[in-house]
């Protein structure tokens, strides 16, 4: 019988592939009976009932995406170090009644980049200001890379830089990226109504760089596709996806999620 119940909210929650990639995890370790993954879309002011429910329900924990980040550290009994300094929770977990939140956004991020480059003195570009900013300004300046944020709105994005010991420049100011290994892209553009767009000038791009867009729907942004065209290195948002859902799949089950399985499902389902 199926007893540790997880979910993944957010709003909207349709094209989440958190269930698939969990649930294939489940299936390959042989937990399928005692694990259970699905996706519950939660809107903003029902965040604080969904809470209550996992307390009522027992569920085991819940992965939290847009526009509960934020909204639901306040819900919660107690938050680690790393999401108190992101200032966001990605994961609950629900541990007897004693609900915890986490943050693995950011060894998504880090742990993406590892296979391609020394985070130490790696000289990164993060567009965006936000939520997922954040999460990669922490990992990468606790990592020993030199960060410098690039945003729309100056106020925001210096206040970020600030907080995490970084740079920063206006996005649109933005006219060469020769002083950077990494470009990391943090903000919506390339997906829903910003397709088609990419949040730098393209022709800045170079064969040195690596490209890493955190958006995976659709997993060829147009960033990723002048990236590729360039030559520069890439790294896809399914990457991203894949380590942060692999801490999480530990802090749901206590044991380390099949890799490979949980990597594969992901490519899989994003190419249908
Ligand atoms: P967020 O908190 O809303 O922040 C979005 C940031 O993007 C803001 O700084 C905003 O700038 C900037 N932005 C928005 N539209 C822009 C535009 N048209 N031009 C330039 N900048 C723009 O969002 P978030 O939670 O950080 O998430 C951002 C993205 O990260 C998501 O869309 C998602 O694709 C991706 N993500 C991926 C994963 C993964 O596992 N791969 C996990 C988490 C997030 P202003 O400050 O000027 O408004």
């Amino acid at each position: 019988m199926i007893q540790k119940i997880c979910l993944v909210i957010g709003d909207p929650i349709a094209q989440s592939l958190s269930p698939i990639m969990h649930s294939a995890g489940y299936k390959a370790l042989g937990i399928e009976k005692e694990f259970a993954f699905h996706a519950a879309r939660v809107p903003a002011e029902n965040l604080k009932q969904a809470i209550d429910g996992m307390r009522g329900l027992g569920l085991r924990g819940f992965a939290c995406t847009i526009p509960h980040k934020v909204a639901v550290i306040p819900l919660l009994d107690q938050i680690s170090e790393e999401a108190s300094k992101i200032g966001a929770v990605n994961t609950v977990v629900n541990e007897n009644g004693n609900l915890v939140g986490y943050n693995t956004d950011y060894l998504g991020i880090t742990k993406s980049i590892v296979p391609h480059a020394d985070l130490v003195g790696l000289k990164a570009l993060v567009l965006g200001a936000g939520g997922a900013s954040r999460a990669a300004c922490f990992g990468l300046t606790s990592s020993g890379a030199q960060v410098t944020v690039a945003n729309r709105s100056i106020e925001k994005g210096a206040r970020l830089a600030a907080d995490f010991g970084a740079n920063f420049i206006e996005i649109s100011a933005l006219k060469s990226l020769d002083q950077f290994d990494l470009i990391l892209n943090t903000t919506p553009v390339g997906m829903g109504n910003l397709l088609e767009q990419s949040p730098i000038n393209p022709a800045l791009l170079q064969p040195r760089h690596i490209v890493f867009d955190t958006v995976y729907r659709p997993k060829n942004t147009a960033l990723i596709s002048a990236a590729l065209k360039c030559g520069s290195k890439i790294i896809y948002g399914l990457d991203m996806l894949l380590h942060q859902g692999l801490k999480q799949f530990e802090l749901f089950t206590s044991i380390p999620g099949p890799e490979t399985v949980m990597r594969n499902a992901i490519y899989t389902a994003s190419e249908a």
